[in-house]
């Protein structure tokens, strides 16, 4: 099953595509991971990247487009794969749709007070990916998961908050549109609990 994750930032994706992995036995191809991970080791891409990604804007389509295409002919997305956090753009779309054969984009739907109080108490760990909130961390800056140190990713300050909300009105949002002209989307509540709205995704997969 291929499966595009569409919804603001802050709206559950990374979350959800990191549960629908495991069930799924698919891998999860996020796009703001392997840029991070770049900026991380300094590679040239990462060298590249980095101003955009502090800044909340978006990466050029023709360097985010190839990283995809070369990510999605590996073996291991033969049958299958979650994309989080890409396409977010139509050229970014119709350039999926030239090479790929999508079965689904589900939209996370959540309104902006909750994502704006989710990002601002988001902790991130860098060395297993995984995305955690201060209320269930009782004080600890220590990766649940992995033992690793959680750190507040650069770009969920405030002022770039803003300004990738502010792209994803003007640049993601008419995805939500174009997939649902395909008849492919379908749109799912994020508010609640995480296994409250895993169950949700899955009820819709399942059907
Ligand atoms: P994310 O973790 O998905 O919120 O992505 C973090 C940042 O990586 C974004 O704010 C962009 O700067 C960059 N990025 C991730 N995915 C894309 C994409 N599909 N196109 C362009 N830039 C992207």
């Amino acid at each position: 099953m291929n499966i595009v994750l569409l919804g603001a930032p802050g709206s559950g994706k990374g979350t959800m595509a990191q549960k629908l992995t495991g069930e799924l036995n698919i891998p999860q191809i996020s796009t703001g991971d392997i840029f991070r991970k770049n900026l991380r080791e300094e590679t040239p891409l990462g060298l590249q990247v980095k101003d955009i990604l502090n800044s909340g804007g978006l990466v050029p389509d023709e360097i985010t487009i190839e990283i995809v295409r070369n990510r999605l002919a590996e073996a291991d997305c033969a049958n299958g794969y979650i994309l989080d956090g890409f396409p977010r753009s139509i050229v970014q779309a119709k350039a999926l749709d030239s090479f790929q054969n999508i079965d689904f984009a589900i939209n996370l739907d959540v309104d902006k007070q909750t994502i704006v109080s989710r990002l601002s108490g988001r902790r991130f760990c860098p060395n297993c990916s995984g995305t955690f909130h201060v209320s269930t961390l009782e004080n600890t800056t220590v990766c649940p998961v992995c033992g690793g140190t959680l750190i507040i990713r650069k770009d969920d300050s405030e002022e770039t908050v803003l300004e990738r909300f502010r792209v994803y009105e003007t640049t993601t949002l008419p995805l939500i549109e174009y997939y649902k002209a395909q008849g492919k989307l379908v749109t799912v509540d994020g508010t609640g609990g995480i296994d409250v709205v895993y169950r949700r995704i899955m009820d819709v997969l399942h059907k």
